[in-house]
């Protein structure tokens, strides 16, 4: 990153929102589902808040959007979606979101699967993902099928290994208890458990990550491998495959500390 500044901003019970700032001062915030905490950043940073990216219409990553464009002045780029009322501009796959101030281009990627108009954007050496692909895990599968999300995360896993994932929530130890009973010989995923253990009993998040960690430990970039296969079945249907695995994590449930 070219003396760019990234936070990730705690909001409601486990969201991120992401600030990304350059030396000058201008900013974007991605998915602000709550005000309060971008507030609190733009004033103790001194930062003018230019530009909001949203991945997705669901409350949590949209809601404080109007309240914070009419506070700043912030344009709001939004995927096609009428449930998403705010938006300055409308973006779809393919499109470039290339902004003034700061001067960051982002390349705008369909990611369907969590939700049907989800999108994901990436530029800077960073993934801004929303629900799609979080550390060690993936999105519910609210409005698209498995082949769809799977599409999707092959897509994004498909980005440059230092790629940053900037996923929408801090799900990452919840994640890897699920993850480590279908791939417990995974000695990267064991260490990612015990990082991600740590840095949250200093209250500290786990992401951003990079892409090649994720691809080394997340199980729904890991269908293939050959724990996955003997855990999940169905060897030669990777989209059943897929549906298996995240049907376990649908029903997974934290054992007990
Ligand atoms: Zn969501
Ligand atoms: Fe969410």
């Amino acid at each position: 990153m070219e003396d760019l500044r990234l936070s990730a901003l705690p909001a409601l019970a486990d969201n991120y929102i992401w600030l990304l700032a350059d030396a000058g001062g201008d900013a974007l915030v991605v998915d602000p589902g709550e005000a309060a905490p971008v507030q609190r950043a733009l004033a103790r940073e001194q930062l003018r808040l230019r530009a909001i990216l949203l991945t997705h219409h669901h409350p949590d990553h949209v809601g404080a959007t109007a309240e914070l464009a009419a506070a700043t002045g912030a344009r709001i780029h939004a995927p096609h979606d009428a449930r998403i009322a705010a938006s300055d501009v409308r973006v779809g796959d393919g499109d470039v979101v290339q902004l003034a101030t700061p001067a960051l281009r982002f390349d705008v990627l369909a990611v369907p699967g969590h939700t049907s108009s989800h999108v994901a954007y990436h530029g800077h050496g960073l993934l801004f993902c929303g629900d799609t692909l979080f550390s060690v895990g993936c999105g519910r599968l609210f409005e698209g099928t498995p082949a769809q999300m799977l599409a999707s995360l092959e897509r994004l896993a498909a980005l440059p290994g230092d790629t940053l994932v900037c996923c929408g929530h801090e799900y990452t130890v919840a994640n890897c208890a699920f993850a480590r009973t279908l791939d417990p010989d995974n000695a990267a995923l064991a260490a990612r458990a015990a990082q991600a253990a740590a840095l949250r009993q200093r209250g500290l998040a786990t992401v951003p990550v990079s892409l090649a960690e994720e691809r080394a430990c997340n199980p729904f970039l890991r269908i293939d491998a050959p724990a996955l296969v003997a855990a999940l079945g169905h060897a030669d249907d990777r989209v059943a495959r897929f549906a298996a695995l995240r049907q376990r994590k649908d029903d997974f449930r934290m054992p007990a500390a």
